[in-house]
C-alpha cells in the first residue's frame, strides 16, 4: 500500500460529492438538490430521477453494480440491504438502471429490527428516506445511500432523524439569539469532532477466545507482569504491523472522504486513536460510523482483529470517544469562540451560558446518552471520567463567571479590566494551559469536549441531547431577550442570575477524587452509577416535555427507545453469562482436570519411587480447591440466569446488574487465580500477556 499517493486526489474519489455533482448534473438540477441540502426543502420527483441516474452512472464508474439504503436502527450498528442496478431488457439483457424513486425511499422488510415495541407485527414494514445532507458514497462494489429510517405510521425507527430534527431545533434558536445581536443568519450548524479509540490484537489469538467472539471483551484473565505501569505505549512509536493498518485505514476513510487526521497510541498496550477533523454532527455520525466498519475490515487485511468494546480487558484501560461540539453559523463563526471583540464576548458569553444552563438541567440526558453495559466497565473506575456529570471551563472563564455574578470589575490576567456598568467585556484568550482529563464536559477554547461516550457508541444519540437541551436554553433566552429595553444590560442580568443558578455544575478540579463524590452530592447532582440506575429517567416528564417542544421525539417514540435500550442491557449481559459458563464448562475446567490428572500421577510416582517433598501434592491440593470453587459459582450462575425475571425490562435489567454481574464476579475469581497455577500448556486459550503483548 503505498502511502505516496496524490491525498487530494484520493480524498473523497469514492463520493458523490460536490465536484462530482457540479460535473454531472444539469445547472438548475444541481440548484435545486443543493436548496435542499441547505434549505431542507422536499425533493420534486423529476430533479431526483435525475440524480439518481446521475449517480448511478458514476457508481459504476467506481465498480458499483448494487445500491443500498443504508441506515442506523436502534442496534448499534448500521443497516444495509443490496439490490442491483439490473433490469431486465426486451431482448432478454438487462440493463443498469436507478430510479428518482428507488433514490428517495427504500421499503426493508423491517420487522426484525427492535422498535422498543413501536411497531406492532401487523404493520412491520417501514420505510427508508434519502438523507441528502449527507453523501451518497461507494463502498465494496456498492453505492451507499445514506437514509433515515421510519415506520409507516411516521414513528421514526433510526438515530438520525431525530438526530436532524435536534440539528435543526438548536439551528432554529440560535439564529433567533444571532438576530438580536444583530446577525441575520439562516443557518446554525452544530459541529462535531470525534475521537476514536480502539485496540487491535492479532488475529489468532482472537480466534482461540470465545469470549471475544461472543461478547466483544475478555470474561476472564489475570492480570499479566507488566501492565500499563510503565506508561510507555501513550504516544509511543507505532508497531510497524500497526503503521501498516493506520497507513491503508488513512487511506480508505480518504477515499470515503472521511477527515482522519490524527493517529497516536493510547495509554493501554495495543490501544490506538484516530482523530477526524470537525464537520456537520449529521456527516460526522455518519463517518464515525464508517470508520468503525472500515476499522474492522481494514484490520482483518493486516490479520488483526479491531476492538471497539468499551473494556476488552480487565485491568486495562477501556476505550472511549471524544466529542468535541459546537456551533457555527453559516459563514463560519463558531459561536463558542471567544471573540477578539469585546462585543463579540458578550453574544460568546450568553452561548456559554446557554450550554451550561443546558448541562445542569439535563445531566441526566448526558448520562443516559452515554448509557451501555460496556461503558459500565470505564465510567467511575479512574480510568474515564466519573457517572457524576459535571464542566470545566478554566480559570479564566471562571474568573469572568464569578465578577459577573458577583457584579464586579473583572481583573483577572492583569490585562484587561472589565467595566461591567459600561458593557465592556474583556479579551477572553485561549486557555490553552489548563487541560483537565478527569471532567467529562470540558471547555477546550472553542468548543466543548464531551468525554463520557464509549467507544462502541453511535455518537448520534449524545449530540441529539446535547442539541435539543441547547436549543431549549436558547428558546429561553430568546424569550426573554426578545424586546428588552436595554438589550446589553438584559443579556448581563440574563447571565448573572443563570450564572448564579446553575454554576454547581461547574467543577474545575480532580473529577477521579473521592472527595468529588461528596462534594457532587452535596451540591445536589446526580450520581447514576450504572446503566440500571440511570436509564429510567430517560422518559422522566421533564425530558418528554423537552423533546416533543422541539419535535424530536414523541413521548411514545421515547418510551419504545427506552424500553430497546433496556433489552440491549440485559440481552448483552445474558450472552456474557451463557459464554462464561460455556467457557467453563467446556474449556476451562477440562484443563484444570488434565492438569491435576498429571499432578496426581507426580505425586503417585513419587511417592512410589520414596521421593521426598510435598510440592505437586500441594499444589494439586490449592488447584484442587479452587476447580471446585470455579465448578459451585458456575452452577450459581447458571441458576440465577434461569430465575431471570421475564415480564418487566426494568426489573430484568436491575436484577441482571445486581445479580447475574456480581455472580459473574465471583466465576471469575477462581478461574483467573487458577490461570496463573495451572501450566501454560494446559491452558485452553491465550492469556493477556499474549494478547498483549504480541511481536
Ligand atoms: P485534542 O487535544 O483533544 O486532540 P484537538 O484540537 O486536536 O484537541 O481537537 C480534537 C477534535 O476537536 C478534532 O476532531 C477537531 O477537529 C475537533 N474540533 C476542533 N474545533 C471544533 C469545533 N469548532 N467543533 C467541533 N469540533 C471541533
Ligand atoms: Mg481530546
Amino acid at each position: 500500500m503505498s502511502t505516496a499517493k496524490n491525498v487530494p486526489e484520493l480524498f473523497g474519489s469514492m463520493v458523490f460529492n460536490e465536484n462530482v455533482m457540479k460535473e454531472r448534473l444539469p445547472k438548475d438540477v444541481y440548484r435545486k438538490l443543493k436548496n435542499t441540502m441547505r434549505e431542507g426543502t422536499a425533493i420534486d420527483a423529476d430533479v431526483a430521477a435525475v440524480v439518481a441516474t446521475a449517480m448511478k452512472d458514476w457508481a459504476v464508474t467506481k465498480g458499483a453494480t448494487h445500491y443500498t439504503h443504508w441506515f442506523q436502527p436502534l442496534t448499534g450498528v448500521t443497516a444495509e440491504k443490496h439490490d442491483s442496478f439490473i433490469s431486465p431488457t426486451d431482448d432478454g439483457g438487462v440493463m443498469m438502471e436507478f430510479s428518482g424513486k428507488e433514490l428517495i425511499k427504500g421499503e426493508p422488510d423491517a420487522s426484525s429490527f427492535p422498535s422498543g415495541g413501536l411497531r406492532a407485527t401487523f404493520e412491520a414494514r417501514g420505510y427508508t428516506a434519502w438523507d441528502p445532507t449527507s453523501y451518497a458514497f461507494v463502498k465494496d462494489g456498492t453505492l451507499y445511500i445514506p437514509t433515515a429510517f421510519c415506520s409507516y405510521t411516521g414513528q421514526i425507527l433510526d438515530k438520525k432523524t431525530p438526530l436532524l430534527r435536534s440539528m435543526e431545533a438548536v439551528s432554529k434558536q440560535a439564529c433567533r439569539v444571532l438576530a438580536l445581536f444583530g446577525k441575520n443568519v439562516r443557518r446554525v450548524t452544530a459541529t462535531v469532532g470525534p475521537e476514536q479509540e480502539y485496540f487491535l490484537i492479532d488475529r489468532d489469538d482472537y480466534a482461540k477466545r470465545k469470549d471475544l467472539i461472543f461478547t466483544g471483551r475478555t470474561l476472564f484473565g489475570a492480570k499479566p507482569p507488566k501492565g500499563q505501569e510503565m506508561e510507555d505505549h501513550y504516544f509511543g512509536s507505532i508497531r510497524p504491523r500497526v503503521a501498516a493498518f493506520m497507513a491503508e485505514l488513512d487511506e480508505e476513510l480518504w477515499k470515503l472522504g472521511i477527515f482522519s487526521k490524527t493517529k497516536h497510541n493510547e495509554v493501554a498496550p495495543c490501544q490506538h486513536e484516530m482523530a477526524p477533523v470537525f464537520t456537520s454532527v449529521n456527516i460526522a455520525s455518519d463517518h464515525n460510523q464508517l470508520t468503525m466498519e472500515v476499522m474492522k475490515r481494514v484490520a482483518q487485511k493486516h490479520h488483526f482483529v479491531c476492538l471497539l468494546h468499551e473494556k476488552p480487558f480487565e485491568g486495562i484501560n477501556g476505550s472511549g470517544k471524544h466529542n468535541n461540539w459546537s456551533m457555527s453559523t453559516d459563514e463560519g463563526e463558531n459561536l463558542l469562540d471567544p471573540g477578539k471583540k469585546p462585543s463579540e464576548n458578550l453574544q460568546f458569553l450568553l452561548f456559554l451560558t446557554a450550554v451550561i444552563k443546558a448541562v445542569d438541567e439535563y445531566q441526566d440526558l448526558l448520562r443516559i446518552s452515554v448509557a451501555s453495559a460496556g461503558n459500565d466497565h470505564r465510567l467511575g473506575a479512574n480510568e474515564a471520567p466519573p457517572a457524576i456529570v459535571s464542566m470545566f471551563i478554566g480559570e479564566e472563564l471562571q474568573g469572568i463567571l464569578d465578577a459577573i455574578e458577583a457584579g464586579e470589575d473583572y481583573t483577572g490576567h492583569g490585562k484587561t479590566q472589565m467595566d461591567l456598568g459600561v458593557s465592556v467585556l474583556p479579551d477572553i484568550t485561549k486557555d490553552a494551559t489548563d487541560r483537565n482529563r478527569t471532567s467529562p464536559f470540558a471547555f477546550t477554547g472553542n468548543k466543548f469536549e464531551f468525554r463520557m461516550l464509549g467507544s462502541a457508541i453511535n455518537i448520534a444519540c449524545p449530540n441529539i441531547m446535547i442539541n435539543t437541551m441547547v436549543a431549549e436554553e436558547l428558546r429561553l433566552f430568546a424569550d426573554e431577550l426578545e424586546g428588552a429595553a436595554d438589550f446589553k444590560a438584559a443579556v448581563l442580568a440574563l447571565i448573572k442570575r443563570e450564572v448564579a443558578a446553575h454554576k454547581r455544575i461547574i467543577f474545575n478540579g480532580n473529577g477521579y477524587d473521592d472527595a468529588w463524590v461528596a462534594e457532587a452530592e452535596k451540591r445536589g447532582l446526580h450520581n447514576l452509577k450504572s446503566t440500571a440506575e440511570a436509564l429510567p429517567h430517560y422518559t422522566d416528564e421533564a425530558n418528554v416535555e423537552l423533546f416533543a417542544r422541539h419535535n424530536v421525539y414523541t413521548r411514545e417514540e421515547m418510551e419504545s427507545r427506552e424500553e430497546a435500550l433496556l433489552e440491549e442491557y440485559y440481552k448483552t449481559l445474558h450472552i456474557e453469562a451463557l459464554t462464561m459458563s460455556d467457557m467453563v464448562r467446556e474449556e476451562i475446567l477440562p484443563a484444570c482436570v488434565a492438569y491435576e490428572k498429571d499432578l496426581a500421577d507426580t505425586v503417585k510416582v513419587k511417592k512410589d519411587a520414596g521421593v521426598a517433598g510435598g510440592m505437586e501434592a500441594g499444589l494439586l491440593g490449592r488447584v484442587s480447591a479452587l476447580t471446585e470453587e470455579l465448578y459451585t459459582k458456575c452452577s450459581e450462575l447458571d441458576q440465577a440466569v434461569a430465575d431471570a425475571p421475564k415480564d418487566n425490562s426494568k426489573q430484568t435489567v436491575n436484577y441482571y446488574h445486581d445479580v447475574i454481574l456480581a455472580k459473574m464476579d465471583e466465576v471469575r475469581a477462581p478461574a483467573d487465580q487458577l490461570e496463573m497455577l495451572v501450566g501454560k500448556k494446559y491452558w485452553p486459550f491465550p492469556t493477556y500477556s499474549d494478547i498483549l503483548f504480541y511481536v
